[in-house]
Parts: structure tokens; sequence; C-alpha cells
């Protein structure tokens, strides 16, 4: 079996609470991750979903380091990025990329599309024509007209810039993209083509993805496997189609049931789980299970001891003491 790609341990992010008159002393903590741990495989995309503010864009810029984790491990190709020097991150920023919600607030309004690709590649030794070649193909490569490369932002669509942005991830052929919320500000009639076009680039060159999204249909029509986040935590992770066939955590039941169906004949079917109260803040998250002071389910056992994320059989793990039963072909 080949190497993870990622292996993430355990990383923790947290913030310091400020307070006083002018927010001067540090008057406690929020942890925005509390432990995540997965990996994630060559070539394969991970979904990361959530309600906002579970800490899913956190998670992606700790993995890059554009924030610092304040503990646990992240191995890439099974060194530790966090261990890594100035100098050796600068080495893998090229292999790691990301590409952010704002296609608007991503781009330099001054600085043609052309320079924009370009600019990842000044570090690479290739001639001024190998580079506008380069720069050619990528454009090709997300569907843009190369004649793009000499065009300001401003006269292209929220579509178009993503997908610039998308080429300039891509441009010095990167192992690895974290997509935060890549198609959430697009019109819905541009998303699919966008998504579409991620999984031809994938395709064609083998790069693995992890996919922050808080829409649940976005995720199952891009993803290998899915990861529910809730208040800092990975509560579920699975292959996608059993995810979506057979939630196991109350959590993801919960939120899938928010979805609508395709097929009006489960459409019909479909009962709604509506959770009460509001998300805890996570400066204060509830004593054992932190979903358990909106979990159906919960009993004394979830409010004493936490449960950890445990593999249930058929790459299925679950932080839940209490999870759904199996469908029976999986238990033979
Ligand atoms: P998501 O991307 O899932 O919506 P975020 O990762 O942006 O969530 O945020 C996770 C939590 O961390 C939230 O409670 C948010 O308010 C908090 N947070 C994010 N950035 C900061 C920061 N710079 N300082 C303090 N708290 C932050
Ligand atoms: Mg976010």
């Amino acid at each position: 079996m080949t190497e993870p790609l990622l292996q993430v341990r355990d990383l923790r992010k947290s913030y310091p609470l400020r307070g006083g008159l002018i927010f001067d002393r540090v008057i406690g903590e929020l942890q925005a991750l509390s432990g995540v741990s997965f990996t994630l495989n060559q070539g394969e995309t991970l979904g990361l979903v959530g309600e906002s503010g579970c800490g899913k864009s956190t998670l992606g810029r700790c993995l890059l380091r554009l924030i610092e984790p304040t503990g646990g491990e992240t191995l890439y190709r099974g060194s530790d990025i966090n261990r890594l020097s100035a100098a050796g991150m600068r080495a893998l920023r090229a292999q790691i990329q990301m590409v952010f919600q704002d296609p608007y607030g991503s781009l330099h309004p001054r600085m043609r599309i052309g320079d924009t690709i370009a600019e990842p590649l000044r570090l690479m030794p290739l001639s001024a024509g190998a580079r506008k070649d380069k720069v050619h193909e990528i454009l090709t490569m997300v569907r843009l007209d190369p004649s793009y490369a000499e065009r300001y932002p401003h006269a292209l669509s929220g579509g178009q810039r993503q997908r610039v942005a998308i080429a300039r991830a891509f441009a010095p052929d990167p192992d690895l993209v974290v997509l935060d919320e890549p198609v959430s500000a697009l019109d819905v009639s541009v998303r699919a083509g966008v998504l579409n076009m991620l999984r031809e680039v994938q395709r064609q060159k083998g790069t693995a993805y992890l996919f922050i999204s808080h829409d649940l249909s976005v995720v199952r029509h891009i993803c290998d496997r899915v990861a529910v986040m809730y208040l800092g935590r990975i509560v579920e992770l699975a292959p996608k189609a059993a995810l979506y066939a057979t939630p196991r955590h109350p959590y993801t039941e919960a939120l899938l049931s928010a979805v609508p169906r395709a097929d009006p004949v489960t459409e019909r079917g479909r009962q709604r789980i509506i959770l009460h109260g509001e998300v805890p803040g996570p400066m204060n998250p509830p004593s054992g299970c932190p979903f358990r002071s909106r979990c159906p389910k919960a009993t004394d056992l979830c409010a004493a001891e936490r449960p950890a994320l445990r593999d249930l059989g058929h790459a299925h793990a679950v932080a839940c003491h209490f999870p759904s039963p199996a469908p029976l072909e999986e238990k033979v």
C-alpha cells in the first residue's frame, strides 16, 4: 500500500479570548480545532462539511500554516509540516495550494490574468516563452480561452475569476489543493461547470483535493470520502456512498435530513430531523460529547465521556456512544 499523502494527527488550534476595557487581557481561549485526525490519499477527494463556524477554514489554513496550529502533527509524505523552517515551508508551498471562496478578493486587480497565473512559476527555471506556453496550457485546462491571459480581473465574471484562481493554484503542479468553499460565492448556473472542470483536472493530473463546503449536495458531487465536523471535531468520516446512504452519527443524520432528494418518491418520505437549541459557542463547549446539547439520543454517558472517533468497519468512523446501526449487508 502506498503511503498516504497527508496524515493529520490530533491537530489543534485555539485563539486567545480577550477581555477588559481595551481588550488587553486574555480571559480564556476559543478552541477552533479540538484534535482533528484524518488521512488523505494521493489523488483522492476528501470532503469536509459542517455548519458555519465549526472550524473548516481554520483546518484548511492550519494545514498550509497560513495560520499556526497550536498542537498536533501534519505529516506530508511522512514529514511534519509544522516543524519545517521558513525555507522548507517555501519549498513545500508549491506542492500544496489553496483556493478561497471569494473570487473577487483573491485576484490582484491591476495584474493581468497571465501574470497572476505565472506568479507561482517565478521560482522555476523557465524561459519567458516556456512560461507563456504553460500559462496558455493551464488556461485551456480550466476551459478559458488563452486570450484571457491579456485581460484584467474586472473584465471577468465571478465564475471566470474562480477558474483563474484555480488555474493559478495548479500552475506549479501541486499534489494537493485545499479548496475552501470554491463554488459557494458563484451563481448556481456556473457551479456545475466549475465542479466538473475540477474533476476533469484531477483526472488529468492525479491531484488530491481537500474540498471544504457547508453544502452537502456540492460535496456529494465531487468527493470520494466525506468528513463531518462539529465544534472543531470530526464526528463522522466515511466513504461517500456509505455516508449519504447510511449516516451513523445523529448530527450527520440531521444534516442530511435537511437536504431535498432528487427522487420524488424518497423526497415524499423524507423525515426532517429538527435539531433543538443553538450550536454552543466554542468558548464553552458542553462536557463529554460536544453534540449532546442538541442530540435526541443523549444520555448521562454522553455528558460524562467524550466519544472518540472510532472505525466501525468498512472505513466508516463515528464519534458517538450510540451510533445508528449499520445496514444488514454490512454486518455479514
Ligand atoms: P468555518 O470555516 O467552519 O465557518 P472557521 O474555521 O472560520 O469556521 O471558524 C471556527 C471558529 O473559530 C469560529 O468560532 C470563529 O469565530 C473562530 N475564529 C476564526 N478565526 C478567528 C480569529 N482570528 N480569532 C478568533 N477566533 C477566530
Ligand atoms: Mg469557512
